[in-house]
């Protein structure tokens, strides 16, 4: 299939190009850069042995630019990643982040539709589970209440797909509701390049390893967890990558709507990994205990039964690749690209 990625030159979507070129796809960027540099683009083309990707610097709320990327290209489906996703910087601008997140997004659907491409993977997250009512979740946990504007933009725009799919049955949309997603390429030439201090915790402590950052933070140690800090389901991004290359088999079946959750079903806290990073890499974390960080909840694991049943998906990569590979990408490039 040919498949227009949004935000494909960003930290998931690299990594997605790769194992879609892997299966025999071919894909078309269009990213508008705010939050990634085409030096990842470059890198990807090198791995996948091609020229390289075919790219637009284009935003998705550009309904012109984007109307002239469909006019040049025949797509079999989007997969859209393109949005904000800093947590914090969303509770700060909402307004930004609804505006690019759900009118990009609908800009995008309209072109796609009138252009007869009505076939959409959606970047989701557990996040739109809220505080889970059932661990480990499955889909059909209800949806619960986001902490911030940035989960509130994924839950608004899983239900505007939806209702877009039951208004109109042509349309395919499957919703991938991504866990915690750590890990880089296994060649260490892409990763994830956050801009500023990191808010997540994996590249947070590749940068202290690195010793850009004198310490990790640990974001409370009071938790009802084993051993009081927070409990994740962490994924290595090629394993969610592939997920993506999986879903495309629920569009060919014509699936309506899907929902899926992209996790390891396994359940890490914050020192799990801090440790895990230590052994595997033979280098020191320093960290200290902090308070909790508003918003966040103690345990948040995933079911993934569905997507193995389903799609034949099943994260591959554990806890000890996730650490070597976060670290093999940061310690080879310690600035980024
Ligand atoms: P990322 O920031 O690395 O990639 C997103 C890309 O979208 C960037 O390259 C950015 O430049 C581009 N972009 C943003 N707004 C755009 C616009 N209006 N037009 C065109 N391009 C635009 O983020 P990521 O970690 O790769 O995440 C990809 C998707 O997955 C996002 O939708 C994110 O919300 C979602 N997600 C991420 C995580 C995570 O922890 N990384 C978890 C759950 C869901
Ligand atoms: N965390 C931490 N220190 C940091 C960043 C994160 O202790 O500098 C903790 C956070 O409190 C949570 C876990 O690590 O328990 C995962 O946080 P992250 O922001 O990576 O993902 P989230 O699950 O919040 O989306």
């Amino acid at each position: 299939m040919n498949i227009l990625v949004t935000g494909g030159a960003g930290y998931i979507g690299s990594h997605t190009l790769i194992e879609l070129y892997n299966a025999g796809h071919t894909a078309v960027v269009v990213d508008n850069l705010s939050n990634s540099n085409p030096e990842g683009l470059r890198r990807v083309a090198q791995i996948i042995g091609i020229q390289e990707v075919p790219f637009y610097n284009v935003d998705i709320r550009d309904r012109k630019a984007l109307e002239q990327v469909f006019a040049n290209n025949k797509f079999d489906a989007c997969i859209h990643f393109a949005g904000l996703k800093a947590v914090g910087e969303s509770v700060e601008k909402p307004w930004e982040y609804y505006e690019n997140n759900i009118s990009g997004t609908l800009t995008l659907v309209d072109v796609m539709r009138r252009n007869g491409c009505k076939n959409i993977i959606f970047s989701s997250s557990a996040t739109v589970y809220g505080d889970p009512v059932e661990i480990p979740i499955t889909e059909q946990c209800p949806k619960g209440q986001c902490t911030n504007p940035y989960g509130w933009t994924k839950s608004m725009l899983e239900q505007v797909l939806a209702d877009i799919q039951k208004a109109d049955p042509e349309w395919n949309v499957v919703l991938l509701r991504y866990f915690n997603p750590v890990g880089a390429h296994p060649s260490g030439r892409i990763g994830e390049n956050p801009n500023g201090i990191p808010n997540n915790l994996m590249p947070y402590i590749t940068q202290v390893a690195v010793g850009k950052r004198p310490e990790l933070g640990v974001f409370g140690n009071d938790y009802p967890t084993p051993d009081g800090t927070g409990v994740r389901d962490f994924i290595h991004v090629c394993d969610l990558a592939t997920g993506h290359v999986c879903a495309l088999k629920a569009i060919e079946r014509r699936c309506g709507l899907d929902i899926y959750n992209l996790g390891t079903g396994h359940g890490y806290s914050v020192l799990d990994m801090v440790h895990a990073f230590e052994k595997v890499n033979g280098v020191k974390v320093p960290y200290s205990i902090k308070p909790r960080r508003a918003g966040d909840i103690a345990t948040c694991y995933s079911n993934p039964a569905k997507a193995e049943k389903e799609l034949g998906w099943k994260a591959r990569y554990g806890i000890d690749e996730m650490v070597r590979d976060s670290w093999n990408w940061q310690r080879q490039n310690p600035d980024g690209f």
